[in-house]
């Protein structure tokens, strides 16, 4: 997609065009996948987004939704196991659909805010992307989704009311997946909010705690980073890790 910087950096001027990605993660006890990207529709017509339409450029090809995407890298869509959504925006749970037997694993504020009516008027949030009648985990603060230690939903509110970046612990090190808590390196290291947040204390707190976590030692993954994106496997995330 391409947006205004502004949106991502605050202040800055200029556009920039971003990846918006997914994570599937083998986990003994299920796969599990991290986001949807994009509903498939907004290949061929972006109305669905409604008022966000003019403010973002969609450049989705064909069998690129998160459908085909799957399929394409080995994954059947319909044997992903849990669903966690780091948050409800129509660029991290538009491809729910193409998920249909997995459990939805959301923070119950975020959950919530779907019913709010004016974000739902403004297009930030569009119910018929999610709420499709998965099986539904609505979980509170942290959670460690298999009790294991090895996936983590952590709270990083701010972005959105009930926004969760996602620590993995794999044999080769951690890896927190940031989600829009941080859409590039930028806002992690230099803490620089975008224009926007439901929150902006409570943003700046998120991004505070992951830049914790990196300090522990883990390998940031940023939500929207087109720099990182370019270089990601060699930092380690990618097939067979
Ligand atoms: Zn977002």
């Amino acid at each position: 997609m391409t947006s205004t910087l502004d949106g991502f950096l605050e202040g800055e001027d200029g556009d920039i065009t971003y990846p918006v990605p997914v994570f599937v993660i083998e986990h003994p006890e299920g796969l599990v996948l991290v986001d949807t990207g994009l509903h498939a529709e907004l290949t061929t017509d972006t109305s669905r987004l409604g008022p966000l339409e003019s403010m973002f450029s969609v450049d989705l090809a064909a069998e690129s939704s998160v459908g085909p995407t799957l399929r394409g890298a080995g994954f059947d869509p319909d044997a992903v196991d849990r669903l966690i959504l780091t948050h409800l925006h129509f660029d991290h749970a538009g491809g729910a659909a193409e998920i249909p037997n997995a459990r939805v694993v959301v923070q119950a504020d975020e959950w919530a805010a779907l019913g709010d009516e004016l974000l739902v008027e403004l297009g930030i949030y569009n119910p018929a992307d999610v709420d499709l009648g998965h099986d539904r985990m609505e979980v509170e603060g942290d959670h460690d989704l298999f009790g294991d230690g090895t996936i983590t939903c952590l709270k990083t509110s701010g972005h959105t009311p009930g926004h969760q970046s996602v620590r993995v612990q794999t044999e080769a090190g951690t890896i927190v997946l940031c989600g829009d808590c941080c859409y590039v390196r930028r806002s992690l290291d230099n803490e620089h909010l975008p224009n926007f947040s439901i929150d902006r204390d409570q943003h700046l707190a998120s991004i505070r705690r992951l830049r914790e976590e990196q300090k522990a030692g883990a390998t940031m993954v940023f939500g929207h980073d087109p720099d990182q994106w370019a270089t990601i496997q060699a930092e380690g995330v990618g097939p067979g890790i």
